[in-house]
């Protein structure tokens, strides 16, 4: 692979250590392999495992000492393999860009309320001093951003609004320069002090990836709900009125990893506010394993996604907490929705179903439900195109 286009990789600041690929938890490389894996990656030659086995939970990145991008060198080899062959259609109902896909399809199942927030938030211009951007991952548990935390918040967006992180985390480069672009035109001119974000993905997409790989130009502050919610409730401008004394495993999504101590840090802190007892799976959250969403980004196929779930789920059992605490919405349907296939007896629930139940609402739990609807319409839809070998390219519509 020659150097040039989307090649993000840092290779004068990358010294060979190998600690990149040797600490990631599903290469199973001894230190001298991982370096020999790291020289050929490095000089554009196959490599034996890395391609094989990676299931592109981006972790790799947060291990790199000197901030090279491992991640996206690795990645690159998908982008190529896009442009040469496109995508297979059994991947193209959990493409975004497809309508329905597997998130916008379940909006006619949902509660009347909620439909009517996603009305509203898809008519409501994304003007203000707080802008909440909400991304797919909420837009199907549009709970989540309904209650007391939400006031003063304009909420604006819809399904349409991409951010790109799913094409970003399989490498579609060329499909998220396209939404750089589109995003970039959009927001141009809003008047809009901080974009608020549920999700950690949109966060890191909207403030690293977009601007720093891609061309995207915002002119408004970024920010993680997390942790604008946690500076209101430790002011006491939130007042939380349960304890909700239950032990909870903590999973970290891959890009609350990157982002660090504003995602990984706040969210522990309002946990810990609330009386829930955490339990960690990993001494260092960077070293903590993917819900499975992106192990799909590899080879496109549902067992690998199903495979790096399930051993999430067994190392959250075996903290012995009662439930198991997610703070992206991604993570949260993706673990939901493989418990229906690997049973375990922790309930997934969200940061901010936990913070909601505190302020005094009473539980609503729809991801159980919804994530059951979810598999059946991939079931119906995705899986008679598991042995097909046409292939489909992505499009962006223009700004
Ligand atoms: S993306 Fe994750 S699985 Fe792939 S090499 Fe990096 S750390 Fe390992
Ligand atoms: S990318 Fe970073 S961690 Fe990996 S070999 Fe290079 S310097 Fe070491």
């Amino acid at each position: 692979m020659n150097r040039g286009e989307f090649d993000y990789f840092r290779y004068e600041d990358c010294d060979l250590c190998g600690e990149c690929l040797a600490r990631c938890r599903y290469l199973a490389l001894t230190p001298r392999e991982a370096v020999e894996e790291m020289k050929r990656l490095v000089a554009g030659e196959p490599t034996r495992v890395v391609h094989r086995r990676c299931i592109s939970c981006y972790a790799c990145d947060v291990f790199c000492p000197h901030d090279c991008h491992p991640y996206e060198l690795i990645i690159r080899a998908w982008h190529e393999r896009y442009r040469e062959r496109g995508l297979p259609v059994r991947a193209s109902y959990l493409m975004p860009a497809s309508h329905p896909n597997f998130r916008s399809d379940l909006v006619r199942t949902m509660a009347p309320w909620e439909q009517e927030l996603i009305r509203t938030w898809k008519a409501t211009p994304p003007e203000g001093e707080l802008v909440l951007y909400p991304g797919c991952n909420a837009l199907t548990l549009p709970h989540l951003l309904h209650g007391p935390h939400m006031d003063g918040i304009v909420v604006s967006g819809d399904f349409e609004l991409c951010c790109g992180e799913m094409y970003f985390r399989m490498g579609l480069f060329d499909v998220v320069e396209r939404v750089a672009e589109r995003l970039t035109a959009y927001y141009r001119g809003r008047d809009i002090g901080t974009m608020l974000f549920a999700c950690p993905a949109g966060l890191n997409l909207f403030r690293n990836v977009l601007p720093g790989q891609f061309g995207a130009d915002f002119s408004f502050r970024t920010r993680y709900l997390g942790d604008y919610i946690l500076e209101k409730v430790e002011s006491g401008e939130l007042g939380l009125k349960r304890e909700l004394n239950r032990s909870v495993a903590v999973h970290d999504s891959c890009h609350g990893r990157v982002l660090g101590d504003e995602v990984t840090a706040s969210t522990r802190k309002l946990y810990a506010l609330m009386g829930l007892e955490t339990r960690e799976m990993v001494g260092d959250p960077a070293d903590g394993l993917c819900c499975g969403m992106a192990a799909g980004c590899n080879r496109y196929r549902p067992e690998d996604m199903y495979l790096a779930a399930v051993k999430e789920l067994r190392a959250a059992a075996r903290t012995g907490a009662g439930e198991l605490a997610t703070y992206c919405g991604g993570c949260h349907l993706t673990l939901a929705m493989m418990r229906w296939l690997f049973p375990t007896r922790q309930p997934v629930r969200h940061l901010l179903e936990y913070l909601k139940e505190a302020l005094g609402e009473d539980p609503y739990y729809p991801a159980p439900r919804r994530t059951l609807r979810m598999f059946a319409n991939v079931v119906r839809k995705a899986f008679p195109k598991l042995a097909s070998r046409r292939t489909y390219r992505i499009e962006i519509p223009s700004p």
